[in-house]
């Protein structure tokens, strides 16, 4: 394992910050923190860079021990979201600025290295602006080539598309992944935006009060959240709650009484009467043309989204959200397959 948190926790003060985090980064991934504002993304990754040590547990790279170790001899490149390049250096000067206390990798000069970096990032012909004449984008750019300079082993990623417009932050995402992908460098990105997180990562940890809830490639996180939290932060979903009142005779699926209607879902765990399940199901699996799971709802509000529109439905008191290309008015029937559902929790 590249990176190895073992029962680390940190504490400011009376706040616990990361609460008994054990987790492992492979090498060469490209793995994702996610998660709501003060769940502990940034801390993990203060720790990562040495720049905070843990109150108690190990963090490990490559199998040694480095809780101890000061930043300066971690082989870790960081890129935080305001950039933070010199603005009265030119690009070339700021992306020397990362060789300042190493020398380049593989015996090249400075000048050698400084070029094949700006050629990775794509900023030939740059050398000699100052930051003021650069993009955020092409800012950005800069600041992971300085942190790539003197040839890391772990690169860090703090929320740094956060400052760009959206349109910006789709193009340096993908510029940002190829790079990790040319290098296969080991790198640990933290965001908030979770479609972010899912279009750009190997795998992502989704955090939830300084602790993951879930650590899975993005598809599976989509489609079997792990819990409550993660279908409802990872993407529009509806979560129902049930009481299991049959199981089907192969076993392959149950039936539930949410509210005043009978639904039947596959059994994808361990359900028995009288169950109570938390289940999911995405609004791009509610359909109008369903044959199962049929029930009547009212159109109550429609955002245009341009490929579809995300109509909320009203049922039972409750908010159904559904995807269609085609707007929808008054009162319409929905239904999913019960494949297309998926428990996130029994009790
Ligand atoms: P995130 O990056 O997910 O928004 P942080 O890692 O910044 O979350 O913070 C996690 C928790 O630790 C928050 O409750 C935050 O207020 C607290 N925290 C972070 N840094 C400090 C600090 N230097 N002093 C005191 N509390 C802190």
């Amino acid at each position: 394992m590249a990176l190895e948190f073992d029962g680390v926790t940190k504490r400011y003060g009376g706040t616990t910050a990361i609460d008994d985090l054990s987790l492992s980064v492979r090498e060469g991934e490209f793995f994702t923190l996610v998660g709501p504002s003060g769940c502990g993304k940034t801390t993990t990754l203060r720790l990562i860079a040495g720049f905070e040590r843990p109150t108690d547990g190990t963090l490990r790279f490559c199998g040694d021990d480095v809780t101890g170790v000061p930043p300066e001899d971690r082989d870790v490149g960081v890129v935080f979201q305001n950039y933070a390049l010199f603005p009265h250096m030119t690009v070339r000067e700021n992306v020397a600025y990362g060789l300042k206390f190493a020398d380049p990798p593989g015996g090249v000069s400075e000048e050698e290295r400084v070029r094949e970096l700006l050629e990775l990032v794509d900023l030939e012909g740059f050398e000699d602006r100052e930051p003021d004449r650069l993009s955020g984008g092409q800012q950005q750019r800069v600041a992971i080539a300085r942190a790539l300079a003197p040839g890391p082993d772990v690169l860090l990623l703090d929320e740094p598309m956060s400052a760009l417009d959206a349109q910006l932050r789709e193009r340096l995402r993908v510029q940002v992944r190829a790079i990790q992908r040319k290098l296969e460098i080991t790198t640990v990105y933290v965001t908030h935006d979770q479609e972010e997180a899912l279009a750009i990562s190997d795998r992502v940890a989704v955090m939830r009060a300084g602790s993951p809830e879930q650590v899975a490639p993005p598809r599976e996180i989509y489609r079997r959240p792990g819990s409550r939290f993660v279908a409802e932060f990872v993407g529009d979903n509806n979560v129902y709650t049930g009481t299991v009142t049959a199981v089907d005779e192969g076993g392959n699926h149950a039936t539930l009484d949410v509210g005043p209607e009978r639904l039947t879902i596959a059994r994808d765990a361990d359900l028995a009467v009288g169950d109570e399940v938390v289940f999911c199901v995405r609004p791009e699996n509610l359909r109008l043309d369903a044959t199962s799971n049929a029930t009547t709802a009212t159109v109550a509000s429609a955002e245009f989204l341009g490929q579809t529109t995300r109509v909320t439905l009203e049922w039972h008191d409750r908010d159904l959200l559904v995807r269609t290309r085609d707007p929808l008015s008054g009162q319409v029937t929905v239904g999913f397959d019960p494949a297309d559902a998926h428990v996130v929790d029994v009790r």
